[in-house]
């Protein structure tokens, strides 16, 4: 069969992806590839590591699941061939969805497999040997230990959020499922921060790998963020105020417990809002529903507590807002990137108490910049945090261009602490990522001409051997 280069996307013909693939990205509506995906294909379509510094809203979901799709495509086998491990049941899902896109062309399956609910559907879908695995770590243990998966197969492995399973008490779990694989595989490690937990996960599992970092410790430059200074107690009328504003589309707001999460919930609903909670007592089909109906739009505030910080991916959210202030810097530039994707414009705002100060404080070292204070009328009669003058509300919103006026850049403090000393840097050196790769060899790629990986023209390398199941 030779390339059918008609539905090639032109921003995406010099990576050198399989003309099915090309399709899917086609009709996924990207025009260009994302910073993270140019950065990144390349290198693990040539086999290599990869460690990626990013959070989610970046694309990294396309970095990492075209180089698997394609190399499933070159070596067809019986899976699973790849593993994908995600923290939450929500990210998975969604994991799952976009693969499933990108390979709508192809015949490859994917199934998806994480606890609170029966595990049958999952069973069946594991007996379909599919190409590639989805996993939340507690079920995929569980099925390991009932002799449902085995994982001798797998030659390329993706640990998405990485940070985050370690938060979640999950690097036990990896380790078990990492000592059931094979030594010869490629391994793509995906983190939006680096803990010196996860800085040893990376030392231990990959293999002079390509780095991509992007600034994630600071909030996308689609995402115009505010602190309001309010009441404690004046929080609800607050939301309901700024639920109001111009520009209102939808919302997601962040409470501290779950408890909070649906009576807010309740409150928002009874004053006439379509409300609803997303918080960790619900069951999987309740948290199901939720995200299904805020994405279908039969809800407009989504109240939910960190379980939903990370990862989801849901369009035209145009505000996210705290009211309860984040517990750490990297939940609020989680919590607020749940904004502002796929280039929209978002807002974030936070109800900050005088008791959140100390809070502030880090999250501002972190992201090396002040967020800006608003005062909205008739709220703002207790001092911000620390005392700085609040701008008002209504004459900020008609100036143009503060957004990125407050000197975002990564600062120098965070950058270095994320530098592993023996990992090569890729974005600032495309030459590294030609070195030797360490996918299997069976699926290991010879360098590529250019230092961008790909031939140019979006034809396969004549070197590459391909068997066809599609
Ligand atoms: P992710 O970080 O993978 O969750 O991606 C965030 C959002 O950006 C998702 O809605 C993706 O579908 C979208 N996206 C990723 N890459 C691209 C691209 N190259 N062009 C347009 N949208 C993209």
């Amino acid at each position: 069969m030779s390339p059918d280069h008609s539905e090639t996307v032109p921003g995406f013909a010099h990576f050198d992806l399989h003309p099915l693939l090309h399709r899917g990205i086609a009709d996924a509506g990207y025009v260009e590839p994302r910073p993270i995906q140019e950065q990144t294909i390349p290198a693990a379509l040539e086999g290599r590591d990869i460690l990626g510094l990013a959070q989610t809203g970046t694309g990294k979901t396309a970095a990492f699941a075209l180089p698997v799709l394609d190399s499933i495509l070159a070596e067809p086998a019986d899976g699973p061939i790849a593993l994908v491990v995600a923290p939450t049941r929500e990210l998975a899902n969604q994991i799952s969805a976009d693969i499933r896109a990108f390979a709508r062309h192809t015949k490859i399956q994917v199934a998806t497999v994480f606890g609170g609910v029966s595990q049958k559907s999952q069973v069946s879908a594991l007996r379909k040997r599919p190409e590639i695995l989805v996993a939340c770590p507690g079920r995929l243990l569980d099925l390991m230990n009932q002799g449902i998966v085995r994982l001798d197969t797998v030659e390329m492995l993706v640990l998405d959020e990485a940070d985050h399973m370690f938060d979640m008490g999950f690097l036990p779990d990896i380790r078990r499922i990492l000592a059931a694989l094979p030594e010869d595989r490629q391994n793509l490690l995906w983190s939006a921060t680096m803990p010196r937990e996860i800085r040893r996960l990376a030392d231990d599992l990959l293999h002079e790998p390509h780095v991509v970092e992007l600034n994630h410790s600071q909030p996308i430059d689609t995402i115009e963020h505010a602190l309001l200074p309010v009441d404690g107690q004046r929080k609800v009328e607050l939301l309901e105020h700024v639920l109001r504003e111009d520009g209102f589309v939808s919302a997601i707001v962040f409470t501290r417990t779950k408890h909070r999460a649906k009576r807010l919930a309740r409150q928002l609903d009874s004053a006439g809002h379509k409300a609803i909670a997303l918080q960790g007592n619900m069951s999987q089909n309740q948290r199901e529903r939720a995200l299904d109906g805020f994405r279908d739009r039969k809800f407009d505030v989504l109240v939910a507590t960190d379980i939903a910080a990370r990862g989801l991916d849901i369009e035209q959210v145009s505000h996210v807002i705290n009211f309860d202030m984040p517990i750490t810097p990297d939940a609020y530039t989680h919590r607020i990137g749940r904004t502002g994707r796929a280039e929209r414009q978002g807002r974030a705002y936070t109800f900050v108490t005088p008791e959140d100060k100390a809070l502030v404080r880090a999250v501002e070292k972190r992201i090396g910049s002040e967020i800006p204070r608003q005062s909205i009328e008739g709220f703002s009669k207790t001092p911000s945090p620390d005392q700085a003058q609040a701008e008002p509300f209504d004459s900020r919103r008609q100036r143009q261009g503060s957004r990125n006026g407050n000197g975002r850049g990564e600062s120098s403090s965070s950058r270095s602490n994320r530098s592993g000393g023996r990992w090569q840097r890729s974005a600032a050196s495309p030459a590294s990522s030609r070195s030797a790769g360490t996918r299997p060899a069976s699926r290991r790629r010879q360098p590529a001409a250019s230092a961008g990986g790909g031939s140019g023209d979006g034809s396969r390398r004549p070197s590459q051997p391909r068997t066809r199941r599609d």
